[in-house]
């Protein structure tokens, strides 16, 4: 069942969004679609802006099958304003959001049980339909994390759209290891999603350490939480800089929490060595490479491993009034650029020529 567009929406029918979209691997086109129908429960959000990910690179240049066959446009860190509402979600009309990267069905037995980012019925933008590297964008209206009209000093709705995945999910991630003012922190890889953890641990009253193999990466970590920045490639000895560093903190706090951000073989092969007794690992980054690990250290060390994919909506109110309560600082972390230029900053973000996460904006 379709609805045409309400009244009071703030488009016109022949409004069009333009997008980029991924053709085939490493290829891309700009297309214009017609925005008309709309399901009941669904809202076209205005892009604000959108943030770049991994994943994204993955789905682009990596081979990594989108849900939906391509052509398809990417980008799942939508911020934006909502133009036009399906019948039963009219309330959201003029409202800025945040669209969660993963959008549960809210109705199958994993949402029931109360693990929705299990739900296999869930909505990914830009991997189950075309996503937020576009002027517009269509997506269901649950689970939407409504954004105040006034924004802190420096912050901007675009900027927000890194809360979708990059701040939500190491948030996720914090919060299920129970992190508290007694504990000690680890993030191997300090970049787009461990610059987030390492604040929101912070943030938490942890001590934090990060680890990375970027200097100018650690530095700003050091500058927005972390008591102890360590280069890899310069520390011959990770392990035992983090165990002095833990003995010195004055935390009480049973076994190192460690989160693996880096998403690479080498950073999970750096953050398994770290387990000890009690010890909390969570696997926030992604890669396709296999790591040789002995998995008894779990058992010998009654320590635990945990992964989440993403974050239940739920979770996105709390993780952005840290955001607005500038407890986690996006400004330093992100680096806009117009849409329009989609296509190099791909490029650029798979060349790891990027300093910062890059944002997509619509002109
Ligand atoms: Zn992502
Ligand atoms: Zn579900």
């Amino acid at each position: 069942m379709t609805t045409t567009l309400p009244a009071q929406s703030a488009c016109s029918t022949s409004t069009t969004s333009k997008g980029l979209r991924l053709v085939a691997k490493g290829q891309f086109a700009w297309a214009e679609t017609p925005l008309r129908e709309l399901s009941p429960g669904e809202v076209i959000v205005e892009v604000a802006g959108c943030g770049v990910c991994h994943t994204d690179i993955g789905f682009a240049y990596e081979g990594v099958p989108t849900r939906h066959s391509l052509p398809l446009i990417l980008g799942h860190e939508i911020a934006g304003r909502i133009v036009m509402a399906g019948e039963q979600a009219r309330k959201w009309i003029r409202h800025s959001v945040i669209v969660p990267a993963v959008i549960p069905c809210g109705d199958c037995d994993a949402c029931r049980s109360g693990r929705p980012t299990i739900c296999r019925k869930q909505f990914m933008p830009g991997n189950d339909a075309d996503g937020g590297f576009a002027t517009y964008v269509r997506v269901p209206a649950r689970g939407l994390c409504p954004v105040p009209d006034e924004l802190p000093k420096g912050l901007t709705l675009a900027m927000l759209s890194v809360v979708a995945d990059a701040v939500t999910t190491p948030y996720e991630a914090i919060r299920r290891s129970g992190l508290s003012v007694e504990d000690v922190a680890v993030f191997v890889g300090a970049g787009g999603i461990g610059g987030f953890g390492v604040q929101i641990a912070a943030a938490l009253g942890a001590a934090v350490v990060a680890i990375d193999v970027d200097a100018d990466r650690l530095e700003l970590a050091s500058a927005y939480g972390a008591a102890l920045a360590l280069n890899a490639r310069e520390c011959a000895d990770v392990k035992s800089a983090v165990r002095s560093f833990a003995k010195q903190s004055g935390r009480h706090g049973i076994g190192l929490k460690i989160f693996e951000t880096s998403g690479t073989a080498a950073g999970q092969q750096t953050a398994f060595s770290l387990l000890g007794p009690g010890a909390h690992l969570a696997i926030v980054g992604y890669t396709a490479q296999k790591i040789e690990l002995r998995l008894s250290n779990l058992m010998a060390f009654d320590a635990t491993a945990q992964g989440n994919w993403g974050c239940p909506p739920d979770q996105y109110p709390n993780a952005l009034s840290m955001v607005l309560e500038g407890r986690i600082h996006i400004q330093p972390f992100v680096e806009v650029h117009p849409l329009g230029e989609a296509r190099q900053v791909l490029e650029a973000v798979h060349h790891h020529q990027l300093r910062r996460r890059a944002v997509l904006v619509p002109q």
